[in-house]
């Protein structure tokens, strides 16, 4: 698989060792020092397909630099390298945009996987575009999603969703009423099969609910399934007067 990445990490030695092995998989892979340089870059002709990004930068953080990225528009893929494995972390790398984490230290393997996930997200991402073939649009309940042009309103209020939240969404949008195993998701919206870290699943479910949700620890949109995984109900006032 080849990509152009940028890898964003003030630790010399291992940004060198990242470029190194990420070239040798076949990639190009520029380094970034700083968030300031990073944010240029991005802004440069270069155009690159996924971003691995430290939290701790010298000047301002992994965190800061995601989210002014998903302010401005730009919805590249972003990986996110996290330091500790506190919770509070990940949850905050999520909610400013990022597609996945990483926790330091990591395999090279493990940031191999990710990196061809979220690569073969998007290129799947574009190959649908051009095909025309899925839903370009959804509606339930107060929601109104434009996959084209990301936008999404909530009772008319825009949201902010990532190209991984809008990939799910669509997924669900696609299978109504059906049970969706979290192994099925990894594999068809996040493009890993066998793959053991079902727990992002969850994460993204819960920002969904965030999202959509009027009270989203009493979901009737996103349900989880005991032992099976999750439901989209898109109108659950016409199934529950149905059944
Ligand atoms: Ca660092």
């Amino acid at each position: 698989m080849s990509g152009r990445l940028l890898v964003v990490e003030d630790e010399e030695h291992l940004a060198a060792g990242l470029k190194l092995n990420l070239e040798l998989e076949g990639y190009e892979v520029d380094v970034a020092t700083t968030a300031r340089e990073a944010g240029e870059q991005l802004l440069g002709p270069a155009g690159y397909d996924a971003i691995v990004l430290d939290i701790m930068l010298p000047d301002f953080d992994g965190f800061e630099l995601c989210k002014r990225l998903r302010d401005a528009g730009n919805f590249v893929p972003v990986i996110m390298l996290t330091a500790r494995s506190s919770a509070e972390d990940r949850v905050r790398g999520l909610e400013v945009g990022a597609d996945d984490y990483l926790v330091k230290p990591f395999s090279l393997e493990e940031l191999l996987a990710r990196v061809r996930s979220v690569l073969r997200r998007r290129e799947w991402e574009q190959g649908s575009r051009e095909n025309e073939e899925p839903p370009r649009t959804l509606e339930f309940g107060r929601a109104k999603i434009d996959f084209d042009t990301h936008e999404v309103l909530v009772s008319g209020e825009p949201q902010k969703l990532t190209q991984l939240e809008l990939d799910l969404l669509r997924y669900f949008g696609e299978h109504p009423h059906r049970v969706l195993s979290r192994d099925e998701l990894m594999e068809k919206v996040w493009k890993l099969r066998n793959y053991s870290y079902t727990r992002t699943v969850d994460n993204f479910i819960a920002r969904l609910r965030r999202h959509f949700e009027e009270n989203p620890s009493q979901p009737q949109h996103f349900l989880s399934v005991r032992g099976a995984g999750y439901k989209f109900v898109p109108d659950p006032d016409a199934t529950a007067t149905a059944s």
